[in-house]
């Protein structure tokens, strides 16, 4: 290593830690009272400012208001263009009618009348089976007397699947019912109810009177099992998962289900993911969905539809587990169905939607309810002939300050309403005033820092020299404002290996200035002036050190690295800078250097499906912990990029980029030639995504419920306040719901998502989503309004929780017992008696069991000695920040054939069900769950396609190490590569892509997606899991 031709300053005389110079308290105390107005004193508004707005500021390069804007001037667009997409062809009138030459009400949309998307909205969820006219009662035979049965005559009436008789109807075949064939004599019931050849009945009869079930009381039904503990607190009553398939870690008791069934079952008789998403697709895709309506179920994350936000948040920014919450704690409990929201506040907008408004309510800042301080919404009702709002939330009673006063139209409405996004929109913007930024003081924009392992590993794989040949171009790309010219995030530059080498890169130098401490107990920055800089203006010295630096150590023999002090080091250029930001590190190996966060090889597979598994999961205390309180108070993101060779302790390594809101990207055996290029995808994303800093969230509710729990990549220092270093677009945090008091069918629940955080052009900003659900004594409308992909979200985020404190298998158990529990008090309540041999499913959960059981063969929770602990882990904690698409993809992955595509159309081929049984000996098949990506290609693939595809005449001539496909001018070659373009650029992170042919050893990567199947690390088939769940259900229904 040389340092020549740098000027080794002697910074170590200013080793204090604190960095002088600046307030201290500033970040320094986790302890420190949250700022601004969370959890303040009440506000006041003391000072009208009658008339006076201040105008939208663009200190830097916002852009001025928009002219064109809809609303007044007060109000800001994100983005260039304030067009809002074509009002949908709809006739009826406006949700709440509209003032007359309101540019807004020229755009709106005409929405269907409420009735009619209640309409179609129950149709949706009656995927085939609605009944029709409620007939004369039927007497259940076995019921007990109080538990007031389904009023309607035959089998499944409202939303719910069947297995049982064979398939009625066209449009179900999902549905399509064969007896299910479960082993013991005690499972073969009395012959499904219904019959064959029962006629489609069509959808239901239209508004909601049809459904007439009285549904239990609070208390719920007699003879109900009372639920044991919330989840993951409780045993699983019943014997552990076994039965055929299940092997490893799911074997123990049940050994009455053990054998195959006994007839096959044709495999498309269950319900499928592929059939559902398909359907959804082709009711709602291409479709606007208008978010006016309370509690109205959004379309799939798998649909392609168009938001228009008209009170409510954009399904793409907060989704539910279920949009009607039960009146009451009991019925929670009862039903076991988590309430739960995930958010992803910066989600990305497609272009043909509307960015969110910046609203600037002047200097006393936003206003807020005095009471619960909720921000202005749309859930405030004026009163008072305009002088006073009632809150939505808290119910408290509030005086309109005198610049906001506005006379109320004949309905009692504003006659602003539309001019202003804070009352008509569901997700907006709120600049915020000083007294939302640290120490009052105005926020600066955040800064990157590329922080390189100059050791061995890193030199000799070529990384070094990819990631600097890299950030030349890529710095071009920093995140900017919408509009602005360039981007204001500065960027400094660290290289380490056992000691840390900072860089002077002002852009007066000829040439940068390397600094060296080796001091890594106390970490300290060694120069203030020239350490983060604009890249802009030194790019000619920073390219100038990004070209020395492979050279410079070209000749490392050091292999050892430390880590912790490396984002230390960070963190203290933050605090002196004073600005948020993210760190940037490129590690190899596990960090066994003597210094702080020193870490030791515990990889112990021994471990595994015993009491202490849990263990290797959890991340070493003390030093990480404490640098992930340092980030999270100063605003200090932590992404890691790790080139391992071997274990290096991902639990602990990613312990402080999941809790500032960073990200983990691992490539194990690293290969420029084989995984450069997935990297650097992966890093480009990375750098360009939309990203907010310094972030600190909190959840309203409206009486009677409230948040209680949270999963993301987050920092809680109280139970309420989630705090975020960072939070980019892909990033969601899960809450949890629960009762604590009575929800009232009249009012409905109330949510209101307010995210303070600092811009890419250091603004201080309050993004506020707010979203209506609605609430019902009725159990059936809670299983109606339920959404697996969202609850898939929360039970897998909940149980790689879980798994931290208990043992896996009772985390499994508890995962099956509480998904029995679910669908057996739908049986129990809300379907209409029949066969105990029929399992019935609730429509909008009946691919619920296939998902969970993907979840259980996920590597964090299948306990298998051949996954490498710390794969395991990364997936555990990469899942923890995912939204509603990452969960539902990862656990159900897309296989597309593609060997009868249409090249002459657009369309991607439909997506075939994740099993085996779908692969041909001739066929092509692309799979993708978002992590991973895999061509398949079966034996007999044809010659033809083999030649149009890779340009060889047979499989046998294919290269080994292919790793692209070549660049061939054909149409299937065109298509084949425009498909698997459009994915990547869709998916957050980058994809590898591996050929796989049938056959062959890498095939087993390939196959362990195929989650239908039986897993090759243990876990049952779908067929298997469903029997499975099926014996749960009727063991809690005795
Ligand atoms: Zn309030």
């Amino acid at each position: 290593m040389s340092q020549q031709g740098y000027v080794a300053t002697p910074p170590y005389s200013q080793a204090q830690p604190g960095m002088g110079g600046y307030p201290a308290g500033f970040g320094s105390s986790p302890a420190q009272p949250l700022y601004g107005h969370y959890g303040g004193q009440p506000q006041s508004f003391p000072t009208p400012l009658t008339g006076v707005m201040k105008p939208v500021s663009s200190p830097s390069g916002m852009p001025p208001p928009q002219v064109s804007s809809q609303y007044g001037s007060n109000v800001q667009q994100n983005g260039a263009n304030p067009q809002r997409y074509p009002a949908p062809p709809s006739a009826a009138a406006p949700p709440y009618g509209q003032p007359p030459h309101s540019q807004y009400h020229s755009m709106a949309p005409q929405a269907p009348a409420p009735a009619q998307q209640l309409t179609n909205q129950m149709g949706s969820m009656n995927l085939g089976y609605g009944p029709g006219p409620m007939q004369s009662p039927q007497a259940p035979p076995t019921s007990p007397p109080a538990q007031q049965p389904f009023q309607t005559s035959p089998p499944p009436t409202m939303g719910h699947s069947t297995l049982g008789p064979p398939p009625t109807g066209p449009h179900s075949p999902q549905m399509a019912p064969p007896q299910l064939p479960l082993a013991g004599p005690s499972m073969r019931g009395p012959p499904p109810m219904g019959g064959t050849g029962r006629p489609f009945p069509g959808p239901p009869p239209p508004g909601a009177g049809g459904f007439q079930q009285p549904g239990p009381g609070a208390a719920g039904p007699p003879g109900y099992p009372q639920q044991p503990q919330g989840p993951f607190g409780g045993q699983m009553a019943g014997p552990g998962m076994a039965g055929p398939g299940m092997s490893g870690p799911f074997q123990g008791g049940a050994a009455q289900m053990a054998g195959p069934p006994q007839k096959k079952l044709d495999p498309d008789s269950i319900p499928s993911t592929t059939q559902v998403t398909e359907d959804d697709q082709a009711k709602r895709g291409g479709q606007v969905y208008t978010t006016n309506l309370r509690g109205q179920v959004p379309p799939l994350v798998t649909t392609d539809y168009t938001v228009q936000d008209q009170g409510n948040a954009s399904p793409r920014f907060m989704r539910c587990t279920t949009y009607s919450f039960p009146c009451t704690a009991d019925l929670a409990k009862q039903c076991q169905v988590p309430l739960g929201a995930i958010i992803k506040p910066f989600a990305t907008v497609p272009k043909n939607e509307t960015p969110l408004y910046v609203v600037n309510h002047g200097e006393t800042g936003p206003i807020r309810c005095n009471r619960c301080k909720a921000y202005m919404c749309p859930n405030m009702q004026f009163i008072d002939g305009g002088r006073r709002y009632q809150c939505g939330f808290c119910n408290c009673v509030n005086e309109v300050p005198a610049f906001y006063f506005q006379h109320l139209d004949h309905m009692g409405r504003r006659v602003d309403l539309y001019e202003r996004p804070e009352l008509s929109l569901g997700s907006y913007e709120f600049e915020a005033t000083l007294d939302y930024c640290k120490n009052n003081k105005p926020a600066s924009p955040p800064a990157y820092i590329f922080m390189i392992d100059v050791s061995y590993a890193n030199i000799k794989s070529g990384l070094v020299r990819l990631v600097c040949g890299e950030l030349k171009t890529l710095l071009d790309n920093l995140p900017r404002e919408d509009g602005a010219e360039s981007s204001m995030v500065k960027v400094g530059f660290v290289t380490y290996n056992k000691i840390l080498h900072f860089y002077n890169v002002k852009s007066a130098l000829a040439q940068p200035q390397m600094m060296v401490v080796s001091d890594t107990a106390e970490m300290f920055v060694p120069l203030l002036d020239g350490f983060l800089v604009n890249f802009q203006e030194s790019r000619a010295v920073i390219n100038n050190l990004l070209d020395q630096i492979p050279d410079m150590f070209a000749d490392t023999n050091e292999s050892e690295t430390v880590f912790a002090p490396v984002i230390q080091a960070g963190v203290e250029a933050l605090k002196t800078a004073e600005c948020s930001g993210k760190l940037f590190i490129f590690h190899s190996s596990i960090p066994t250097a003597e210094a702080p966060g020193k870490l030791k090889n515990r990889d112990d597979k021994k471990l595994i499906n015993t009491e202490k598994e849990k263990t290797l999961f959890q991340p070493q205390k003390g030093v990480y912990e404490q640098l992930s309180k340092d980030c999270v108070s100063q605003g200090c993101s932590v992404d890691l990029f790790v080139f391992p060779s071997q274990y290096v302790d991902i639990a602990t390594m990613g312990d402080v980029p999941t809790h500032t809101g960073g990200s983990i990207f691992k490539y194990s055996n690293f290969q420029v030639e084989m995984d450069g290029e997935h990297f650097l995808s992966d890093l480009r994303k990375d750098v360009e995504k939309a990203i907010g800093f310094d972030a600190i969230m909190r959840v309203r509710t409206s009486t009677g419920f409230r948040a209680t729990n949270f999963f993301g990549a987050i920092h809680m220092n109280n139970t309420t306040d989630v705090e975020m270093a960072a939070v980019d677009c892909d990033k969601a945090v899960t809450v949890e719901f629960k009762h604590d008091d009575k929800l009232s069918e009249e009012t409905g629940a109330l949510m209101q998502c307010a995210l303070l955080y600092t811009t890419v052009s250091g603004q201080r900003r309050l993004r506020i989503h707010n979203l209506s659900l609605n609430c019902s004594a009725q159990l059936s409308e809670l299983y109606k309004s339920c959404e697996t992909d969202a609850l898939i979200n929360f039970f897998a985020k909940s149980a790689y929780r879980a798994m931290l404190n208990q043992p896996l298998k009772t985390v499994r158990e508890i995962l099956v017992n509480q998904t029995a529990h679910m669908l057996a008090c739908y049986r129990k309540n809300c379907a209409s008696p029949s066969a105990a041999s029929q399992l019935i499913l609730p429509d909008a959960m009946k691919v619920f069991p296939v998902y969970l059981n993907s979840l259980l063969k996920t590597g964090p929770l299948v306990g298998s000695a051949e996954l490498s602990t710390d794969d395991r882990a990364h997936q555990r904690l990469i899942t923890t920040a995912m939204g509603v698409e990452d969960t539902q993809l990862l656990l159900y992955p897309r296989l597309v054939p593609l060997h009868n595509m249409d090249v002459a159309s657009d369309v991607v081929p439909a997506p075939v069900r994740c099993s085996e049984e779908r692969l041909t000996e001739t066929g092509m098949f692309l799979l993708e769950n978002g992590r991973s990506l895999f061509l398949w290609l079966g034996q007999a693939c044809p010659p033809e396609l083999v030649q149009s595809i890779f340009n060889v005449p047979s499989l046998a001539h294919m290269p080994a190490d292919l790793r692209s496909l070549p660049v061939l001018d054909n149409p299937q070659s065109k298509k084949l590569r425009s498909i698997i373009d459009s994915l990547l650029d869709q998916r957050p992170s980058a994809m590898k892509l591996l050929i796989v042919k049938q056959k062959d050893r890498s095939e087993m990567l390939f196959r362990q997606h195929l989650v239908e199947d039986k897993g090759l690390h243990g876990g049952a088939s779908y067929m298997d899991f469903l029997c499975y769940v099926h014996r749960e259900i009727r063991q809690v229904l005795t």
